[in-house]
Parts: structure tokens; sequence; C-alpha cells
């Protein structure tokens, strides 16, 4: 009955246990990895980085095209500031351009447009040019276009807070296209009513080669300065009038290698007809994304396992201290009946005797013999587990004497001859008698004996034999204790030194025991620097075996 609640209440404790783990760790550990998956999936199947990475990149284009329209705006007004009054002289005013030519190499043609006519002067050392002259003619051919409307672009540009404005057109340099700016603008010393514009075209070569890969260059170098990670790649194309899908830039920064943008964006103002274009180098945005998914899923993976090991962990650590649990609560149960036992005999015993009804001196002897030999069984349980409370409290002492280690053996043995030819035992004895004296705890070393030789008489069923030896092994002295007795399965053996282990063998069952005894013996070898070992095969028999180093190492109280 009491077995069946004490199973009952380990199985509730457990039940309470795993249900405290349960709600307070499992739960909102498995819901925050299911949220976290479900996140993922979700991130995964709307491609959340992507828009991210694609908004970032559209703002980026929009801040680079913004820096090359101040850019060009600078440069524009600093030509504006060069220009010559409108009322001069032509030849004058040709000199005058001239000189802004050759202070300013980055422009192609300058132009000026006043009441008088037009006129257009061109970078004098690129005229050789076949196609710079091309370019120079359609410019000069503008004048016709500026005759009808350069009253209205006067008008407009004077509402502008900087007067200036651009426009673009397509055209060739050395077989292969190219594009051109003119900036054109109200000249400062020209009277608000006079229909007056000035114009500089930008050179073709120097935007391609010079301004635009150096603003992309400057725009990519910034970025990863700021936020580092993946280098990305700028380009600058020219957009189809036709409508046309192929992109062929114009330039690029270092690393464009020739991929697809992931964001595009056509350039208003200045560089009408142009389109920037963005993307990582040497992996895309897809890429990008699905690797952090895989990253991320991976992680989470990894957490989910690591709890479930923890889980595993903690089930096992309170598997193990419930068993140590009921361990506990099994050893007091055996040891208040090994303490009943012989204090019943000790006092029916002593009661018989008490009656005066014993008369034969024999029998009286074999009384007495009892009581005695049930108070010893007494002493030594209760010393176990006196000592193993002052082993737990850390508070064990030992006490080294050299000692003649053969006659210990053989006095403890004496004392117990009797109750072991009386069980009925075949004892064999091999004392080797020349051995030189080792420093020990006597006390300790016979309680570790007499412990040794109990189990081996407990834990015999048929085969009732007992044989002890000392012998010298090297530099140690052992001892062994071996009987033919029920055995040790493997898995039992590195077990039965643990306190209060006892092994599962129906015997081991009934006969009573503390658990304490093999434990108490494993300490006190160690605290003599020795150790303890066990060979056994179960139902032949088993062989402990203590060795004692001749000069002890434990001369310090443990
Ligand atoms: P106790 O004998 O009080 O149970 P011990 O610590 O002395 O405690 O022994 C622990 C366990 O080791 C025993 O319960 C038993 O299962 C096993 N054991 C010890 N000695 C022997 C032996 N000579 N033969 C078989 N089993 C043994």
């Amino acid at each position: 009955m009491k077995l069946k609640r004490r199973g009952f209440l380990g199985g509730f404790n457990r039940f309470r246990l795993m249900l405290t783990l349960g709600l307070a760790v499992v739960l909102p550990a498995a819901a925050l990895v299911f949220v976290n998956f479900s996140q993922l999936r979700a991130f995964e199947r709307d491609k959340v980085l992507e828009a991210a990475i694609h908004r970032d990149f559209l703002e980026m284009l929009a801040i680079t095209e913004k820096k090359m329209n101040k850019k060009s705006y600078a440069m524009a007004e600093e030509s504006r500031d060069l220009f010559p009054s409108p009322g001069i002289a032509p030849a004058e005013k040709e000199k005058q351009l001239d000189l802004i030519l050759s202070k300013s190499p980055w422009l192609s043609h300058v132009w000026l447009f006043d009441e008088n006519g037009f006129v257009i002067r061109s970078q004098p050392q690129q005229m050789g040019d076949k196609y710079f002259r091309e370019e120079h003619e359609r410019m000069a051919e503008s004048y016709k276009w500026l005759a009808t409307e350069a009253k209205s672009l006067v008008a407009t540009l004077q509402k502008k807070t900087r007067p200036i404005g651009f426009y673009s057109m397509p055209t060739k340099r050395a077989g292969a296209d190219s594009y051109l700016a003119t900036a054109y603008f109200t000249l400062p010393q020209a009277a608000a009513d006079k229909v007056v514009l000035g114009g500089a075209t930008f050179d073709a070569c120097y935007l391609q080669q010079t301004f635009f890969p150096g603003v992309l260059e400057e725009q990519v170098t910034q970025k990863s300065n700021d936020q580092g990670g993946n280098k990305l790649a700028l380009m600058i194309y020219r957009v189809d009038p036709e409508g046309g899908k192929e992109v062929k830039p114009l330039a690029a920064t270092r690393g464009w290698d020739n991929g697809k943008p992931e964001v595009m964006r056509k350039l208003d103002d200045v560089f009408r007809g142009l389109g920037l274009g963005i993307k990582y180098q040497g992996t895309s945005v897809e890429a990008l994304g699905q690797t952090w998914v895989h990253r991320s899923f991976l992680i989470l993976g990894f957490l989910s396992l690591m709890i479930i090991g923890g889980l595993v962990l903690t089930r096992h650590v309170v598997n193990k201290e419930l068993a140590l649990a009921r361990l506990k609560s099994d050893f007091v149960s055996n040891v208040s009946h090994e303490l009943r036992t012989p204090l019943a005999l000790i006092r029916l015993y002593a009661e018989t005797l008490e009656l005066g009804r014993i008369t034969t001196p024999e029998k009286k002897h074999q009384y007495y013999r009892i009581i005695r030999k049930e108070s010893e069984r007494l002493t030594a349980l209760i010393n176990n587990i006196l000592d193993f409370s002052r082993i737990e409290a850390g508070r064990k002492e030992y006490e080294f004497r050299n000692t003649d280690i053969a006659e210990l053996v053989r006095n403890t043995l004496e004392s117990y001859r009797y109750q072991i030819e009386q069980q009925g035992f075949a004892f064999e004895e091999s004392i080797d008698s020349n051995l030189p004296a080792v420093p020990v705890d006597r006390e300790a070393i016979a309680r570790a004996l007499v412990n040794l030789v109990n189990n081996a008489l407990k834990y015999s069923s048929d085969e009732k034999f007992l044989g002890v030896k000392l012998y010298r092994d090297n530099s140690v002295v052992k001892l062994e204790v071996a009987d033919h007795g029920i055995g040790i399965t493997r898995r039992d053996q590195s077990k039965i030194f643990e306190k209060f282990y006892r092994a599962g063998d129906p015997l081991v069952h009934n006969t009573k025991g503390s658990g304490l005894g093999l434990s108490l013996v494993r300490h006190i070898t160690q605290a003599h620097g020795g150790d303890i070992a066990v060979e056994s095969t179960p139902g032949k028999g088993s062989r402990f075996i203590l060795s004692l180093p001749l000069a002890s190492a434990g001369q310090v109280a443990v």
C-alpha cells in the first residue's frame, strides 16, 4: 500500500513539474518559434526585404540625380558669370566667348542670342573632328528655333529663382552614340525687358568620361561608408526614345559588369533623356533576400533544436532528482527496518534470559552471542550512517598511522569467522604477512572490509563462497574480497558506488540494506589515495579490489 502511494506521488510530482515546465517554458518558446516562423514565411512570400531594398535604391537614385543637377547648375552659373554684356561689338563678343571656352575646357560650345543676332563659338581644337563639327552646325541651327522661342523662354526663366534651364540632345562621338546637355540662361547684365539668352553646352566626352563617373562613384563610396554591407554599382543610360527595353550604359561605376539594373529612374530637368540604374555588385536583391530568409530559417531551426535539447536535459535532471528523492525515501524505510530487526532480536533474547527459563550454559552462551552479534550489526549500521553524514557535511576526518595491514585484516576477519561459517560459507583466506607498514586509518579500513564481506554474504544465494586476499602489487597493497554470488550487471557496476544506489535484483530487493556501504568504501579508499574496482559476472560472482598505495597520499584530514 505504502509503495503504491509513493509511486503515485512520484508520478504526480513528475506530472506537476512537467506541467510547469510546459506552461512556463515550452509553450512560450513554441509560440515564439511559431510566430517567428510564420513571420519569416510572410517575409518570404511578400518579398518584404526586396521591397525595402527597392525603396532604398529609389531614394538613392533620387539623391544622385539631385547631386548631378546641383553640380550642373553650379557649373552653368559659373559660365554665366563670365558672359559678356550683350550690347558690345560682334567681334568683341566672339573674343569673350572664346575666352570662356579656353577657361572652361569642359564646355564644347557657348552662344549668345540678343537683338543683334546669334553668335556661337566652339572649342577650336576640336573642330577637326567630323562629329564635333556636325554638332557645331546643328547647334548653330538653334538660332532658327530661338528666333521664335527666345521671348517665351526668357519669360519662363525670369520666373525661376535661378534663371537657368537645360535642354539635351543626342550626338555622336567617335562613331558612338553620345549625349549633350546645354544650359541656357538670361544674363545678369541685360535689361529685364530685353530678350537676351546665353548658352553653354557641356562637352559630351567630359560628361561621359568625367562628370557622370565622378558623381556616381562618389555616391557609391559615400553610401558604402555610411552603411557598409554589399557593394553597390550605379550607371547612367540613354532612355530609348522609341521605348525599347534594352539599356545601354553611357557611364557606370566600377563593378557594374553589364548586369541588369534592379531599379531605374528616368531623369528630369538637367539630364532629360537619360536614366539612372542601380544594383548590387556581384549579387541580386532576390538572391540576397533568399539568403537572408534561408539564414533566418536556419537560425530558427537551430534555436528550436537548442530548446528541445534544453527540454531533454531538464527532463533528465528532473528524473534524476526524482530518482534521488525516491532513493532517499527508500533509504529511510530500509534503515528503519534494519534498525528494528536487531533491536527486536536483542529484546527477545534479553527478555528470555531475564525470565530465567534458560538453564543450560550453552544455550545461555548462544543467546549472549546473538545479543552481541545483533548489537554489533546495529553499531556497524549506525557507524555507516554517521560516517555517511560526516562525509556529506565534509566533516569526516581520518587518522593515518603506520599499520601492519595483514594483522588488521586478519583481526577484522576473525570476529566475522563464526558468522561466516555459521551461514555455511566456504571461507578462503590468503594474507601475505610480509607486507611493509602502510599508513592507514585502521577503523576506516576495517569498516571498508566489513562492508565488502557483509555484501559478499548478503548477495550470495546457492554458491556460498567467500575469498579474501591481501597481497602486494608493485607500489600498492591490494585487498580483494570475492564471492560466487548473484553478481552485478555491467550497467549496475558503474552505479553501485553511488550513494543510496541498490541494484534491481530480486535478492537485493529482499535483502535489507541502506545503499551506503559501497559509497563509504569508495570514499575511504580515495581518502587513502587508492581506488576501488569491481569485476563481476551476473550469476557467477563478484570480486571487489581495493588498492592502497604503500606511501599513503592522504595524510591529511578529509
Ligand atoms: P547495500 O548493500 O546496503 O544495498 P551497498 O552500497 O553496500 O549497499 O551496495 C550497493 C549495491 O551493490 C547493493 O544493493 C547490491 O545491489 C550491489 N552489491 C554490492 N556488493 C555486491 C556483491 N558482492 N554481489 C552482488 N551485488 C552486490
